[in-house]
């Protein structure tokens, strides 16, 4: 059984070797990334992406790793990561993933839980993932015991302000782009624009192409149901965030009564509160994002929950790590192609090919930052 392999074997092997991969110094940088201006029912209008970038250094070896917000929230981020995590973890073996992200998760129990403290925690974690597949030669998703395949990608935009003309043009990209998926935001105020959009984006894609929704916890439970259901006859392939993640039990009910399964994953920062939505049978698809949900150790986790349970899997944002970890999946359904795409920034952007990616070949995550292109974005 696959979930058998997610790099914990690889880790019990490292650690009898007695390596001893002593962590030498950790440094941030952090940027402001402008974005066509954009915005969704829950977190309003964005047009701003703070960037921190994160190098690790031991014993002559780097690992890179980063994590980012929607526009607030990074300078906490980075001070964490300076002030709390680098001391806590200096002189600690890199090897040790597992072990570390124990400590750093336990050492920020007390502010943390969740929340920035999982920003924090992932950078760094992203990084000794980064710096464990160099040392070994291997990509991420070799190094989780998985093969590297073929993973369909859906559009996705950041489009609740579109006007419906900027909608259909937005898709109809995506379309030539051979994606065999695409999102739409919902939770306009008038219930009828949400059908208008999902009837007049469904006439242009046809039956063969999945169509999901996105309310980005903008309702109540009785709210989301019943706005789910004025939808759910445009033939809906997931209905992601219908109502904050702390009610589990809403979503569940939503899960319950609905046709359509419920998707969740960008707003939970532990495994943890996975565990939660699989226990209580809440979610149909879990959507990793190795930054939001406190690093690769993190999604890992969810991804065997969703395996053991029998869950669809997909990711958000993160496209270049997801493509590594969904490969470690039973059953991913989709990956995400975001709208808030890095590829400018990036010395290898990743690549789509009839709507699907490949995780990348190179050792670690193949995750590298531009940083001549990234300098103009500098910010204290
Ligand atoms: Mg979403």
């Amino acid at each position: 059984m696959r979930s058998a392999s997610y790099g914990e074997r690889n880790l019990e092997e490292i650690h009898e070797r007695e390596s001893h991969l002593k962590i030498e110094r950790i440094e941030t940088d952090y940027y402001r990334l402008p974005l066509e201006p954009m915005g969704d029912a829950g977190h309003g209008a964005i047009d701003t992406e703070e960037l921190i970038t994160l190098s690790l250094h031991a014993e002559g070896l780097t690992g890179h790793g980063y994590t980012y917000t929607i526009g607030r929230g990074g300078r906490a981020v980075k001070a964490l990561i300076d002030h709390d995590i680098a001391p806590l973890i200096s002189g600690q073996d890199a090897a040790q993933i597992q072990a570390i992200w124990d400590l750093m998760w336990q050492r920020l129990l007390y502010v943390g839980r969740g929340g920035l403290a999982s920003f924090a925690i992932a950078a760094v974690d992203v990084a000794l993932w980064d710096l464990y597949g160099v040392r070994e030669e291997k990509p991420l998703y070799a190094l989780l015991g998985a093969e590297a395949r073929d993973l369909p990608a859906y559009g996705s935009g950041v489009d609740l302000p579109k006007p419906l003309d900027g909608l259909l043009a937005q898709t109809e990209g995506f379309l030539e782009r051979g994606f065999p998926g695409v999102k739409v935001k919902i939770g306009r105020p008038d219930p009828t624009e949400d059908e208008q959009r999902i009837r007049a984006v469904r006439e242009l894609i046809g039956d063969g192409v999945d169509l999901m929704v996105d309310a980005n916890m903008a309702w109540t439970t009785d709210e989301a149901l019943e706005r789910g259901r004025r939808l759910e006859e445009y033939g809906l392939y997931w209905y992601e965030e219908p109502t904050i993640p702390e009610d589990v039990a809403g979503h569940a009910r939503l899960a319950r009564e609905m046709d359509v399964p419920i998707a969740v994953g960008e707003s939970l920062h532990s495994p943890h509160e996975f565990r939660r939505y699989v226990e209580e049978e809440a979610a149909a698809v879990l959507q990793i994002d190795p930054i939001t949900n406190g690093g690769i150790t993190a999604s890992l986790e969810a991804l065997k929950m969703a395996d053991e349970a029998g869950l669809k899997t997909s990711s958000h944002y993160t496209d270049e790590l997801s493509a590594h970890l969904l490969c470690a999946s039973e059953n991913p359904v989709y990956l995400e192609k975001h709208a808030f795409a890095l590829d400018e920034y990036l010395q290898e952007p990743q690549r789509v090919v009839n709507g699907h990616v490949r995780p990348t070949e190179t050792s670690g995550t193949g995750l590298r930052f531009d940083a001549e292109r990234l300098a103009p974005y500098a910010a204290g």
